[in-house]
């Protein structure tokens, strides 16, 4: 309902300002876009006039003087004529929807570039994804937002020239005089009174109607968006993943899904659309129809009468009829066009509240040193964290500060914190309390960009892309191939990359209905394969989060085995839950709801007998 009142409150001065901020955007994405649809439009506009007017004095020619070589220079300029505007008109189709094509993509970038840009709290937080859901599905399934604005402003324009042509082309019908006997007939300016009586009738009628439409279209968009998401999801996505396949056949999700689905099915028979479809569209379409009907007749009515009382030929009767009627074809629909921008705006200011969304983050611009010797020191100085919106510390005065070349162990139960010290020391978050510093400067100071180029991390939730071997290692188009193998071998993929990437590294992962040709991968060689990444990546620090959750006990000891292999000179963090695989580090740190209880090496913990003893003692119990 905040919507519908939004709406109501959207000033004109408004509604033209962002207008023009949306276009402005639009055309830095894509300059050629507005000129090309925009031309299309004008053509198309234009060239029924131009047939009109030629076919109108060919007409005058052969209902009076029927000169011959007048008539054949009339029938070769309507042939030539249309044949060039088919010409214009075709090419301005092929670019036309090219530019098509291409906006589809442009257009979704615009907010995959801001939500790539937005600060990570933000990006993460409930409200903005609600916004960018908002805004998808207002675009995506009722064209509203971008798609309504790039498709409204040529149509534009277009019924501009349409207005405008038609207005040149029948101008002369009220200006050219009847014989004199009949310029005083009541009949006549009976007629004129009804054809513009009529045109006015659905010129002021047709917006009122579109108004109309588009006011109860807003209403029910609520519950299309409900019916929507459950349509996307239980109607469709639910059947089609993999990663659900197991579950469905075991727990008959289907069977749910389908329930559910036709439950909430606002766009099925019975559904709020076409509730609508059948009432409110189908009355004003039929009422919109019979009035213009109406206006028609008028109209020929008129300008037969002119033409009967000798103001012009026969010819120029389809002239003005047809330029009448197209030109109020085109007043309607400019002012219907100027309606739907109207309430197209409001999903255009919600595209303008998620762009504008500020980052609060300080961004600093400091380069980071490149050093061969990787003489990187990293310190948290007395930090505390509490996520945006919640008012529990997930971190507490943490103080800690890492050796190069270190191995660091970070292990806790979970929800201690250690993901969250992760999150912090990629900068994804700024400490509520305290410092992080690099080399002994806040690391707020460093442009965001270079600071992060100093570590490769393997979350626990990463992602590989349905690409070729060497492309998700790279992370890029163009790799060195030598280092990508070394990196897979070091990850300990050497066996799997020799038996199973049978297109070496152009082998492409995952398969699906789009590339058949793609390998499966288990859970376990995911994490291997993003371990290798990281290493690709070559940055001085090096996080592992979890890395080897996935992996079979064989795999977990063959990783920590070759550590310092894999690790080499960089400064290595693991976080794990699983104690054994955190012997191999040269400090450990033991976090309990939030903060660093303990820290030593393996053995020194042990003999302390504190947390991190009482944790290796309960999961000693299990892999005994
Ligand atoms: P761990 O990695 O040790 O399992 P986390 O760092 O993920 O622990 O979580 C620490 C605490 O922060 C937990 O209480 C968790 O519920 C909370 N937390 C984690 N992520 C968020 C978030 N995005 N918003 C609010 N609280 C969070």
């Amino acid at each position: 309902m905040s919507q519908n009142n939004e709406k109501e409150q959207l000033s004109w001065r408004e509604i033209w300002r962002i207008n023009r901020r949306i276009f402005k955007i639009c055309v830095g994405k894509r300059r050629s876009f507005f000129p090309i649809f925009i031309s299309a439009r004008i053509a198309e506009a234009l060239s029924p006039y131009v047939t009109l007017y030629c076919s109108a004095r060919f007409l005058d020619e052969l209902t009076s003087a029927r000169r011959p070589e007048m008539l054949v220079r009339w029938v070769l300029l309507i042939l030539g004529l249309t044949a060039v505007m088919g010409l214009v008109k075709a090419l301005l189709g092929r670019l036309k929807d090219w530019e098509d094509t291409l906006c589809h993509f442009w257009q979704y970038w615009i907010y995959g570039e801001k939500a790539l840009d937005m600060d990570f709290a933000k990006a993460d937080d409930a409200e903005s994804s609600d916004q960018l859901v908002q805004i998808m599905q207002a675009s995506q399934f009722s064209g509203r937002g971008l798609p309504h604005f790039l498709g409204v402003l040529p149509r534009l324009v277009g019924a501009f020239f349409k207005v405008a042509g038609g207005i040149a082309l029948s101008v002369s019908l009220f200006t050219l005089p009847v014989e004199p006997w009949a310029r005083e007939l009541p009949l006549l300016k009976v007629g004129l009174a009804l054809a513009v009586g009529g045109i006015l009738g659905v010129l002021l009628l047709t917006p009122v109607l579109t108004g109309k439409r588009l006011k109860a279209w807003i209403a029910v968009t609520e519950a299309g968006k409900a019916g929507n998401r459950f349509f996307s999801f239980y109607g469709y996505q639910l059947y089609r993943e993999d990663k659900r396949a197991l579950d469905m056949r075991m727990y008959r999700q289907d069977l749910y899904g389908r329930k559910v689905n036709a439950d909430n099915n606002s766009w099925g028979m019975g559904g709020v659309f076409m509730k609508l479809e059948q009432g409110l569209f189908g009355i004003t379409g039929g009422i919109t129809e019979v009035l213009s009907q109406i206006m028609t007749g008028m109209v020929y009515l008129y300008v037969c009468l002119k033409a009967w009382y000798g103001a012009f030929g026969v010819g120029s009767v389809t002239q003005y009829v047809g330029a009448l009627l197209s030109m109020a074809g085109g007043v309607s629909e400019l002012l219907s066009l100027v309606a739907e921008m109207k309430g197209n705006a409001v999903f255009l200011k919600k595209v303008l509240d998620y762009l504008d969304i500020p980052n609060e983050m300080y961004q600093g611009s400091l380069t980071v040193e490149k050093r061969n010797d990787r003489q990187y020191e990293v310190e948290f100085r007395d930090v505390s964290f509490r996520y945006p919106g919640s008012s529990e510390y997930a971190l507490r005065h943490v103080n800690m500060r890492f050796q190069v070349g270190e191995k660091l162990a970070v292990v806790g139960q979970n929800g201690s914190g250690k993901t969250t010290f992760i999150k912090l020391l990629c900068r994804l978050y700024d400490p509520t309390e305290g410092m992080i510093l690099l080399n002994g400067i806040d690391i707020r100071k460093y442009d965001y960009r270079e600071y992060m180029s100093v570590f490769s991390v393997v979350f626990q939730d990463f992602q590989l892309l349905d690409a070729p071997l060497g492309e998700n290692i790279a992370a890029g188009l163009t790799y060195d191939e030598g280092r990508a193998v070394e990196c897979l071998e070091k990850a300990g993929l050497r066996e799997w990359y020799l038996t199973k990437a049978d297109r070496g590294l152009k082998t492409r992962l995952y398969q699906h209905e789009d590339a058949e040709e793609g390998i499966q991968v288990s859970g376990g060689e995911e994490q291997k394969l993003a371990i290798a990444r990281s290493l690709y990546r070559d940055a001085p620090f090096l996080v592992l989060d979890e890395p080897t959750a996935a992996l079979d006990p064989m795999s977990e000891y063959e990783i920590y085995t070759r550590l310092n292999d894999i690790v080499e000179d960089k400064t290595a963090i693991y976080i794990s839950h699983r104690l054994s695989s955190c012997r191999f580090c040269d400090e450990i740190a033991v976090f309990h709801r939030g903060q660093v209880v303990e820290k030593g090496s393996h053995e020194g913990l042990l003999a302390r007998g504190g947390k991190y003893a009482e944790l290796w003692n309960a999961q000693a119990q299990y892999y005994a």
